[in-house]
């Protein structure tokens, strides 16, 4: 699957992937502007145009980059496994995703719901599944 941010200087590519998940919570949406729709894609992403990545240690776990030319985001990589979450909208074909799962729903602002049924984990849940954030 192929990806690229609004300027096209970085690219990314990786395996096929078919889910996207949407996390609330607050870093996500400050970020984002919303909540982060993204497609886990684990270690598997390959960059070209690295030299434009500014990558920005949100936490002591996690990275998130952008493009130093455009500002589009590019990743949220969580450290401890390399595990890249890429947002959905960068990918060129994104007709093969599901929208799955939502995470820190009890995070989420009152102003939006998404209508879509996928499975919904709260902050707590998370924390005990994944560690952390
Ligand atoms: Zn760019
Ligand atoms: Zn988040």
């Amino acid at each position: 699957m192929k990806a690229h941010c609004l300027c096209r200087s970085v690219r990314l590519e990786t395996g096929e992937h078919h889910t996207a998940d949407a996390c609330h919570c607050s870093m996500c949406r400050r970020w984002s502007g919303g909540p982060l729709l993204a497609v886990p894609c684990g270690s598997d992403v390959r960059i070209e145009g690295a030299e434009h990545i500014t990558a920005y240690r949100s936490s002591d776990w996690a990275e998130r980059a952008f493009c130093s030319k455009c500002g589009s985001h590019l990743y949220y990589r969580y450290l401890p496994t390399g595990e890249h979450f890429v947002p959905a909208g960068l990918f060129e074909d994104d007709s093969g995703l599901t929208f799955t799962m939502q995470i820190f729903v009890d995070n989420k602002p009152a102003y939006y719901d998404f209508a879509n049924d996928t499975e919904k984990l709260t902050e707590a849940q998370v924390l005990a599944q994944f560690g952390a954030e």
